[in-house]
């Protein structure tokens, strides 16, 4: 889960991380008290999405960049008038843009020079690793292909957690003297705390910067939450934004379905993790590309199936469905008769192919087959996975 700028900076200075003062809001009334709060002097205008590389955007009336740093309060005022409600195109937000629903309005500050600092999951080493360069600001990406020795890379134990001569060395390789590894020391520490408690997956502050008078303060921050963790955590689960998700993504999670859109024409429905990811896996081997990640579950019932089809086909890039169930704790005969209710209550319009395998696959197959619903079954994974590819080429 991920939220705003603004959100995570405030959950940054709740541990200690000195950041711009700055004020969130979402209509002309607010934007008006917002700008109210700060001094009529330089003001920074933050169009809030879910997305990056903001300042470098453009808004799909042509109007650039989704950070401005203004003179004034009157300029603010017309930078804010042209950003909200508007549509902002950035490198991370694909072609159609995000439509912009919150500002956010802090003082600026006099910048003397952009760190770059993050801690992130790192699946590979199970560990989570300090990532810091002294080329912040720009996109870390380009950073990492082109200079990657610019990148700091500390790894973090996660029994021993951050020690402070890891916090010196990192301050140290970024340059800093004095004061500053002091300052430094204090971010890194409160934001690993935060990554730590929060059960995030990523903190990134970009730029983390210098200011001409010696401070340094975070400028920019996103944060993403481990989804799997958010029960334990009210008051981030508070945060969350459905303007910002996917809502076949929102629709699958009221229907307790795990779901997650992907950009290709099959939709697959499967019950188990591991078996979604080896379903995508085999479709990808024979030449298609998977629509999306779907996990029914252990104990699906015929609202989930039906739910699980009608999110599925309200994504207009599907041309073809998978359906691949093991019956284990699931009955075949009951996913049977789920497939059969949820033909007749949504209109099936692509092909359909049905692989069961497990408890009851007789009597599961029987019922497809007695039940007149428009589908090709098949035996094996693989042989399902080559009939739905060569039936979605056939008709794409
Ligand atoms: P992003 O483009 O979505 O990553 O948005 P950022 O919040 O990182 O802003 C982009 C850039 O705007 C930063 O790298 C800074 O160079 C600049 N910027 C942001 N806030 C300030 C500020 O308070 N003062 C000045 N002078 N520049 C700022
Ligand atoms: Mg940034």
């Amino acid at each position: 889960m991920n939220i705003h700028e603004y959100q995570a900076k405030r959950l940054l200075q709740e541990y200690g991380v000195p950041v711009p003062r700055g004020y969130a809001a979402q209509n002309s009334r607010e934007v008006e008290t917002a700008i109210s709060h700060l001094g009529d002097d330089m003001i920074v205008v933050k169009a809030q999405i879910h997305a990056g590389g903001r300042g470098k955007g453009t808004f799909t009336d042509g109007y650039k960049g989704g950070v401005k740093v203004v003179k004034d309060r009157a300029a603010a005022l017309e930078a804010a008038n042209h950003m909200l409600d508007n549509t902002l195109v950035t490198a991370q937000t694909g072609p159609e843009g995000r439509k912009v629903q919150t500002l956010y309005f802090t003082e600026a500050c006099d910048i003397e020079h952009e760190y770059y600092l993050a801690i992130v999951l790192d699946r590979e080493t199970a560990q989570s690793v300090i990532i810091a360069s002294t080329e912040g600001g720009m996109d870390i990406e380009a950073v990492a292909e082109a200079t990657p020795e610019k990148l700091i890379r500390v790894p973090i134990s996660p029994t021993m957690g951050l020690r402070h001569h890891q916090c010196r060395r990192v301050a140290f390789a970024l340059g800093f003297e004095g004061d500053q590894v002091k300052q430094f020391a204090r971010i890194l520490t409160g934001v690993y705390k935060m990554f730590w408690e929060k059960n995030a997956m990523l903190v990134e502050i970009n730029p983390l910067v210098t200011t001409k008078s010696g401070q340094l303060m975070a400028l920019d921050a996103k944060v993403s939450f481990d989804g799997n963790a958010i029960f334990q955590h009210p008051e981030i689960q508070q945060l969350r934004d459905l303007n910002e998700e996917d809502p076949k993504e929102i629709e699958a999670s009221k229907h307790n379905l795990a779901y997650i859109a992907l950009d290709g024409n099959i939709a697959c429905m499967v019950n188990g993790a591991g078996l979604a990811m080896a379903t995508m896996d085999i479709i990808q081997s024979f030449g298609g590309s998977p629509a999306n990640f779907l996990d029914v579950g252990g104990g699906a019932n015929e609202d989930q199936v039906t739910a699980a089809f009608k999110i599925i086909l309200s994504d207009p890039n599907v041309k073809g469905i998978l359906v691949n169930i093991f019956g284990g704790i699931m009955k075949c005969d009951v996913i049977a008769n789920g497939i059969v209710a949820a033909a007749k209550n949504v209109d099936i319009t692509v092909p359909l192919v049905v692989r069961l395998e497990g408890t009851n696959v007789e009597a599961g197959k029987k019922i497809l087959r007695e039940s007149g619903v428009a589908l090709t079954p098949a035996d094996s994974l693989v042989q399902a996975a080559e009939i739905i590819v060569e039936q979605v080429k056939a008709i794409s």
